[in-house]
């Protein structure tokens, strides 16, 4: 069988790790027909756009889509082509495990978390505008139909993958009505769901306890800002963004990225960990149902992780991005 899929290599560190996971797809023998789409910042002078329409299109057609980070300037310039390939294709559910790597030396051991992230509204929405010159509003939209999607998606995960306990994260001490709204939501499907223990948790705590002992933890269920900030804390528990994957699910389409952004410090130099994104590739392979496939290309990360021998600079080694790839390649 034959795979299309929209392929996004994305800005700075973005073609070097996408050829990395691409090197090792193709070393499962499996079949893929890449449609490569440039978006981002780099997509701008040829199209003056960071997102054309033809990318979406592409995504839409295809249904899953394989992407490298990109770029979003600070305070100015193009909107996030994250936030609107997430909205305008309705990936609502944004999937980040985040487990201790065998062989990586990091502050803890047997972490073994899943990040469900809210995907398409909250203070993500884009609403923002100045009231009066020295003053700006960004409006936060939750909304019962997202935050309903959102428990759903992440109680049926924990029903299909056996995991025993959900932590929704919140600041409804203080955003009484939108955060209280999400966590109605929460409650209200929890029901459906006797067999996972549901609990909540506000935001600054679950931080904290996450730092003392992010094993205590299973799954946690977040709204949008929220989800993207614990990612990255989570990420630093197993030894950074370099080991890191995701998944941004909806209905209709798929795409699979890492957690980590462009790295423009050490963009073009073949510095960057591609192991998040192949471990991303593999969960495009399970999505994909190619279940034997994926679990070679993770036994394999985990393979070169175990022996040490090749690393990136993140993990304490001098390996290129290239040579991990081949590594890993070679072991699938
Ligand atoms: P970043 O994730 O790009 O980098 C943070 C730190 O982690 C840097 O020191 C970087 O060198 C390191 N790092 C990241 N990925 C790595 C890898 N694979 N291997 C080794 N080291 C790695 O975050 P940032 O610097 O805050 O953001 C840079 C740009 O990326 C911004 O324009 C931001 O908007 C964008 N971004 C994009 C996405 C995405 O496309 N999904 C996600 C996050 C940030």
């Amino acid at each position: 069988m034959s795979y299309t899929v929209t392929l996004i290599p994305g800005d700075g560190i973005g073609p070097e790790v996408v050829a990395a996971a691409v090197r090792v797809l193709t070393a499962t023998g499996l079949d893929f027909e890449w449609e490569t789409q440039i978006a981002g910042a780099s997509a701008i002078g040829e199209h003056g756009t960071a997102l054309p329409p033809h990318v979406l299109e592409s995504v839409r057609r295809n249904k899953v889509a394989f992407k490298g980070p990109t770029e979003t300037p600070v305070g100015t310039g193009h909107r996030s082509v994250n936030v609107e390939l997430r909205k305008t294709l309705d990936l609502y559910a944004n999937l980040r495990p985040v487990q201790t790597m065998p062989g990586v030396k990091s502050r803890y051991t047997d972490v073994d978390l899943v990040i469900v992230r809210e995907n398409t509204e909250d203070l993500y929405s884009g609403l923002e505008h100045v009231v009066v010159p020295g003053v700006v509003e960004s409006i936060k939209i939750i909304t019962e139909k997202a935050s309903t999607r959102i428990a759903k998606y992440a109680f049926a995960y924990a029903r299909s993958h056996g995991r025993k306990r959900i932590t929704a994260v919140h600041k409804a001490n203080i955003m009484k009505l939108s955060d209280g709204l999400f966590l109605d939501c929460c409650r209200a499907v929890a029901k459906d769901y006797p067999e996972v223990t549901y609990d909540e948790m506000i935001v600054d705590n679950t931080c904290m306890q996450l730092v003392l002992d992010p094993t205590r933890f299973d799954m946690l269920l977040l709204e949008n800002l929220y989800g993207d900030i614990v990612s990255d804390l989570c990420a630093g528990f197993i030894g950074g963004l370099g080991l890191a994957p995701g998944a941004n699910i909806g209905d209709e389409a798929a795409l699979f990225e890492a957690v980590h952004g462009s790295a423009p410090d050490i963009a073009g130099k073949n510095l960057a960990n591609p192991m998040a994104l192949i471990l991303s590739a593999a969960m495009m392979l399970d999505h994909l149902g190619e279940q034997q496939a994926a679990d070679r290309v993770r036994n394999a990360v985990h393979a070169v992780l175990k022996e040490g021998q090749k690393l990136t600079r993140d993990l304490g080694g001098t390996a290129g991005t290239t040579e991990i790839a081949e590594a890993i390649a070679t072991k699938v």
